[in-house]
């Protein structure tokens, strides 16, 4: 079988077609109305219904609820630990912990709710590894380690020697590495149609093929036009992940990079070569990412977050198909796994990341309070997003309570350079980037104009890596 490469890729093809919902057609009126039906969109409606039953919530969705990142993700359902360090430095131990522990049981949540609604999402519990692969990357995760010591909670990140990482997973290249046991997987496209199809059960409006226009006030609600018609909501949730990189006013806290995953096939004595059993999503250390995870027919799906950087709202194209980066994700599977040399890839895709300046999704509300948002995951944003949800809901009912009380609500905002600096810029900084990690893997230090053209981005307050 030849590869195929796709925009929407292996796991959306593998989840089914549950068929579209109509676009909108004409006007409507509802208490909350959300543009973008990924995760956040959607976990924002199941919280909203849950919360208050009879209210009447809209989803628009310009292409098909879970067709954007949300249903070709690698599907690692991380927790927010390894941003603790970032997390204390902006909102001090308390309010840190707080949202990560809260990151925490958003990963409990989509495994809880994935068993009481009944949806095989494949999610299991097999916890995040963090390896290193160059003597550069040997103690990335130092601080956090440290972090997670001084604030009493040592068991939510454990360092791991090299004998023990390879017994998780035998790479020739790991050498360390960290283990975060609160992780977990899922098959993201079952997740995200799984969600659509318990909304559609529970009343949600779903408009599919449906493009929402900026959020306009009206009276004392909001409304959100489409080709079609106007949806008019006493207030509006925007969960357009990347496509808010092209909107005002959040578009100055949004740089959108991509992210390409090929897909193995089924692979089962590999897997038991390398004793890799465990259901353990793994990374690298590098800035520009590689990740990789089994699949419940014993696949390895294999990403790397190093795609190039996409002009803001322009979202398509490279971001999603490139065939250069998919040969490099290709070639680097093999040098993780020699095993594989040889085996067929069935499957590669890509899409776009929000990466926010801080690494930390930026949560809030504009226009007096009408209108929420939750964006800038920065390729984290399968657990996460649930939390989002449910801030979102409590914000979207004018409730206040509960997780929206968290810091990383309504927190100051990084910025980042205006367009076209900002892809400029940042297409610079990734190639220094890709120049220093691959000098670093080698053993080599890279020299002084790539070592300080890959640090700008820290040197203008951006953060980069976790
Ligand atoms: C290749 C890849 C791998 C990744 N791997 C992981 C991973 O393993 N773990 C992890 O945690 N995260 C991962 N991520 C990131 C993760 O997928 C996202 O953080 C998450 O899906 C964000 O969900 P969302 O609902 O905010 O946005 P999206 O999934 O982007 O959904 C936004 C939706 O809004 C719609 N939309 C946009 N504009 C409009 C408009 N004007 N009107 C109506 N609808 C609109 C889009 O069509 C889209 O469906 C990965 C991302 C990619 C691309």
């Amino acid at each position: 079988m030849a590869l195929k490469h796709t925009a929407r890729g292996w796991w959306l093809a593998d989840a089914g077609d549950q068929g579209p919902s109509a676009p909108l057609d004409g006007d409507l009126d509802a208490d909350v109305a959300i543009v973008g039906g990924g995760y956040t969109g959607m976990w924002t409606a199941w919280f909203v219904s849950q919360l208050e039953p009879g209210a009447r919530v809209v989803i628009v969705e310009a292409d098909r609820c879970g067709a954007g990142p949300s249903g070709r993700n690698g599907g690692f359902v991380n927790e927010m630990w390894f941003s603790l360090p970032t997390l204390r430095r902006r909102f001090g131990d308390a309010a840190a912990l707080d949202v990560a522990r809260a990151s925490g049981e958003a990963v409990a949540g989509v495994g809880r709710w994935c068993e009481e609604q009944g949806v095989d999402a494949w999610y299991r519990h097999g916890g995040y590894l963090q390896a290193s692969t160059a003597p550069a990357y040997d103690d990335t995760w130092r601080q956090v380690v440290a972090a997670c010591e001084e604030l009493g909670v040592p068991e939510v990140c454990r360092p791991l020697t090299g004998a023990e990482v390879r017994a998780r997973c035998g790479s020739p290249l790991f050498r360390a590495g960290a283990f975060y046991p609160g992780a977990a997987t899922v098959h993201p496209a079952r997740l995200a149609l799984g969600l659509r199809s318990r909304l559609l059960e529970r009343g949600v409006s779903i408009f599919e093929g449906t493009r929402a226009e900026r959020p306009r006030p009206d009276g004392g609600g909001v409304v959100i036009a489409t080709g079609g018609g106007r949806v008019r909501a006493e207030s509006v949730v925007l969960a357009a992940g990347a496509a808010l990189a092209g909107e005002r006013p959040l578009r100055r806290r949004l740089t959108v990079t991509s992210s390409h995953i090929v897909m193995t096939e089924p692979v089962p004595d590999v897997l038991e070569e390398l004793g890799w059993s465990g259901g353990e999503c793994i990374t690298d250390s590098r800035t520009l990412v590689h990740y990789f995870r089994t699949t419940r027919d014993r696949r390895i799906a294999f990403g790397w977050g190093g795609g190039r950087v996409a002009r803001a709202g322009r979202l398509n194209g490279r971001a999603e198909l490139d065939p250069g980066v998919v040969a490099e994700v290709e070639r680097n599977l093999v040098r993780f796994f020699p095993a594989l040399a040889g085996r067929r890839i069935e499957h590669a895709w890509g899409g776009p990341i929000d990466v926010s300046p801080t690494h930390l999704p930026t949560i809030g509300s504009l226009e007096g309070h009408r209108v929420h948002y939750a964006v800038g995951y920065t390729g984290n944003g399968v657990g996460p997003s649930h939390l989002a949800g449910r801030i979102l809901a409590s914000l979207a009912l004018a409730r206040g309570d509960g997780d929206s009380r968290l810091a990383i609500v309504d927190s100051p905002p990084g910025r980042v350079p205006p367009e076209p600096l900002r892809y400029l810029g940042g297409t610079v900084v990734r190639r220094a980037l890709l120049r220093r990690e691959r000098l670093e893997e080698q053993g080599r230090r890279p020299g002084p104009l790539t070592r300080f053209v890959a640090g700008l981005p820290e040197r203008i307050g951006i953060h980069v890596g976790r």
